[in-house]
């Protein structure tokens, strides 16, 4: 990584939607829609400053490891994925949604939630599910799945889920109900440490133009 080069690591959808005008406030545009492109490094309207698209999930290690300078990342991921060793100077208030518990309409999450209980829970999300259930004493057993959490328990294969929900409507479609509050999320700028010394003079004023723009 060359010291006048900046590298910005983002994941499609949501969140680079939302970041699109906090990178307009400090003057940076892309040349490419992601969505619109396989190419997985994004040119911007600054020869020295590139997008990488990568895996939501991934942009804490991009980061972590200098391969990119900074990125945006969810808290649900940096929860989950380890925030350690990153500088996190930003709530962007952006990508804004709930952890929530979720299971079939009708079924009796009270009486199935008591403690000394055991609940079969489908998450992408172990580490946060098993916490908030330590926390109640109830027992879970948690079945890691990478995507579409809303159909396990319409399959039997899991009691309840944890999963982030926006709206809504992807619970309400699948005849899901919402029934316990895990946490708020939003996603953070996430800085690499040596980067923000080497780079200082570089990444402040984009820093300080992202605040600015989310009134900070
Ligand atoms: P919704 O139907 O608007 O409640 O959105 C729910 C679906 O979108 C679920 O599959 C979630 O995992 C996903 N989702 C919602 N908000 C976010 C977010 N901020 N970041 C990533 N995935 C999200």
């Amino acid at each position: 990584m060359s010291e006048q080069n900046l590298t910005i690591a983002l994941s499609k959808g949501r969140i680079f939607d939302e970041t699109l005008p906090l990178l307009a406030a400090a003057g940076i545009e892309p040349v490419e829609d992601p969505e619109q492109s396989r190419k997985l490094i994004i040119d911007t309207n600054h020869a020295d400053i590139r997008l990488v698209i990568v895996r939501a999930s991934d942009v804490p290690t991009y980061v972590r490891y200098g391969a990119a300078d900074f990125g945006i990342a969810g808290r649900d991921v940096l929860i989950e994925n380890g925030g350690e060793g990153l500088y996190q100077p930003l709530d962007l208030q952006i990508a804004k949604c709930r952890m929530m518990v979720a299971v079939p309409q009708g079924f009796d999450y009270a009486a199935a939630s008591q403690p000394g209980c055991r609940l079969r829970i489908a998450t992408k999300y172990p580490d946060i599910a098993a916490e908030h259930f330590a926390a109640k004493g109830v027992h879970v057993d948690i079945i890691k799945l990478y995507g579409s959490m809303e159909l396990a328990p319409l399959v039997g294969l899991s009691d309840a889920i944890v999963d982030l929900v926006s709206t809504g409507n992807t619970l309400k479609a699948n005849r899901l109900e919402a029934v316990e509050h895990i946490c708020d999320i939003s996603s953070r700028l996430v800085v690499n440490k040596a980067a923000l010394k080497v780079k200082h003079a570089r990444l402040q004023p984009i820093i300080e133009a992202f605040a600015a723009a989310i009134g900070q």
